[in-house]
């Protein structure tokens, strides 16, 4: 519920329920003369850029803004859950504009991976979503790592041009505009809140002043439901967020063995020859291997316990939902979105998921 009272920031109405989503405050500020919403509020004071959550709605409202302007669009992806952050229909709503395209969170792939390689990847796996970025590249948002490679990319794309940049929530567009204000400003207060709101919608971005003439925008990022992160707790969610590089854990299986990430999935190896399936998930995720068999029974004794996370806090946590895939004959990942992905190399091999009901899986060409 709105509260009719507007931030003096960027313009949106303020609320006082819903610390996530745009517009709040806390109920104590409303009192005073001149508010501002929390977002507004830590750009001013901490030269921070926090994330709102939108309704798909209100982002398909922003999306359909951007094919309609003359501007450079940087499309922000999670490295960890590719397609779990790509954005539907971006290709649609950038129109002709060029469309930058950076894969964060560099700092969690295995040293020994090629970036080039990762990069070429990258661009086989947009042509299938039917985007072909201007460019493509990796960067580390919280290292740092290829953020002024990015910034020179963005200055010479855009010709001059404003820049809009997008992406899911949690593939870190806030820690990269944060990157970016504290890189490039000069003075003691660097961003202007010039924030605007969107014709037709009552939201708020934030601006930043590239030069006299042109704006790089933040749009508010959209939660993409099919990722396990929204059935978890914060610790739960911590336990699964991998924060530095990843150590994959190899597996040599034999048909008729199962293996459990934490009590969060299952993929049972069902049919096939013998074959190495290469875990890519957060080290802090245990992971036990059991026969097939025995394998319901583990769950049932152990889930919650042995078998975690979830911790068992939640109420409804939901139950698992199964898929079958069968291998092709070159390494292949199976994609469980949010939580990582298994590489696995056994041709032909038939294999089981278990993942809970609306967790997206997926089979995509191995990406190292
Ligand atoms: P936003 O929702 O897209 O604005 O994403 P945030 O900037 O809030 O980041 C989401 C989460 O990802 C936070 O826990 C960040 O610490 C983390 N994060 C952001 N950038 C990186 C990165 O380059 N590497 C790693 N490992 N984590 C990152």
């Amino acid at each position: 519920m709105g509260s009719g009272i507007t931030c003096a920031g960027c313009g949106i109405e303020l609320q006082t329920e819903n610390s996530s989503r745009a517009g709040y405050a806390p109920a104590q500020a409303l009192e005073k003369e001149t508010v501002i919403c929390r977002r507004c509020f830590r750009l001013k004071h901490y030269n921070e850029v926090q994330d709102v959550h939108l309704t798909d709605d209100d982002f398909l409202k922003i999306l359909n803004e951007l094919s309609s302007r003359d501007a450079l669009i940087v499309k922000i992806v999670d490295i960890f859950d590719f397609s779990g952050s790509w954005l539907d229909g971006i290709q649609r709503f950038s129109g002709s504009n060029d469309v930058l395209l950076v894969g964060n969170k560099s700092d969690l792939l295995p040293k020994s991976v090629r970036k080039s390689k990762v990069v070429n990847w990258m661009k086989r796996q947009a042509k299938e979503f039917g985007l072909k970025p201007a460019e493509t590249l990796l960067m580390s948002a919280q290292t740092g790592d290829g953020v002024e490679e990015t910034a020179a990319w963005i200055d010479k794309l855009r010709k001059g041009k404003d820049v809009y940049v997008v992406g899911a929530t949690n593939t870190g567009k806030s820690s990269f505009i944060n990157q970016l204000i504290r890189r490039f400003s000069d003075g003691e207060s660097p961003v202007d809140i010039t924030t605007s709101n969107i014709p037709g919608t009552t939201l708020d971005r934030i601006d930043i002043p590239l030069d006299e003439t042109s704006t790089l925008y933040d749009t508010p990022g959209i939660i993409n439901r099919h990722q396990i992160a929204h059935l978890l707790n914060k610790e739960d969610l911590k336990t699964i967020s991998p924060k530095k590089e990843i150590k994959q854990l190899i597996h040599q299986l034999n048909p008729g063995q199962t293996l459990y990430f934490g009590g969060l999935a299952r993929m049972d190896f069902v049919k096939g020859n013998p074959g190495s399936f290469v875990v890519n998930m957060s080290n802090e995720l245990p992971v036990h291997r059991t026969k097939l068999e025995n394998a319901d029974q583990l769950y049932e004794k152990h889930a919650g316990g042995m078998l975690a996370p979830p911790t068992g806090k939640e109420t409804a946590f939901p139950a698992f939902k199964k898929s079958s895939w069968k291998l092709p004959a070159v390494k292949t990942d199976l994609v469980i979105s949010g939580l990582g992905w298994i590489t696995v190399h056994a041709p032909g091999a038939e294999v089981m998921l278990h993942v809970p009901e609306g967790v997206q899986v997926s089979m995509r060409e191995s990406i190292y």
